[in-house]
């Protein structure tokens, strides 16, 4: 979509730090980082948000939310669950909706972020 930063990004428009790419997914480094870690899963699709999204999205959605964790992990952020039951690592993964959840790109995105005790 014409003036879409995120659709740039994916059309190699604008330069952005990327941890992964396939037909229809993209993940990049937040170029704002909140946390040591923090990266950005979107579609290659324009969505504008998450409240666009529809019934023949649910298999795409499904995708960056398999996905989040796979990369958390290759950037240092696994959650493990260990043998005597204790727990460490992890992530937080947020999706911002319209202007009250706090969302300034307007095409679908998660944030996964982590790295620290958040
Ligand atoms: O608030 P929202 O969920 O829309 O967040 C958009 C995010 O996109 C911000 O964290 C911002 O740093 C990031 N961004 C980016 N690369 C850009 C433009 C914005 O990583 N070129």
């Amino acid at each position: 979509m014409d003036n879409c930063i995120f659709c740039k990004i994916v059309e190699k428009q604008i330069p952005a730090t990327i941890l992964y790419e396939d037909d229809e997914l993209m993940a990049f480094n937040d170029i704002n980082p909140a946390a040591p870690v923090h990266f950005l899963i979107i579609p290659k699709k324009h969505l504008s948000s998450l409240a666009d999204a529809k019934a023949e999205d649910a298999v795409l959605l499904g995708k960056m939310l398999e996905l989040a964790p796979k990369l958390a992990a290759q950037q240092g952020c696994a959650y493990t669950e260990h043998a005597d039951g204790s727990k460490s690592g992890g992530f937080k993964t947020v999706v911002n909706t319209g202007p009250n959840g706090g969302q300034i790109v307007y095409h679908l995105h998660m944030h996964v972020i982590g790295g620290t005790k958040l």
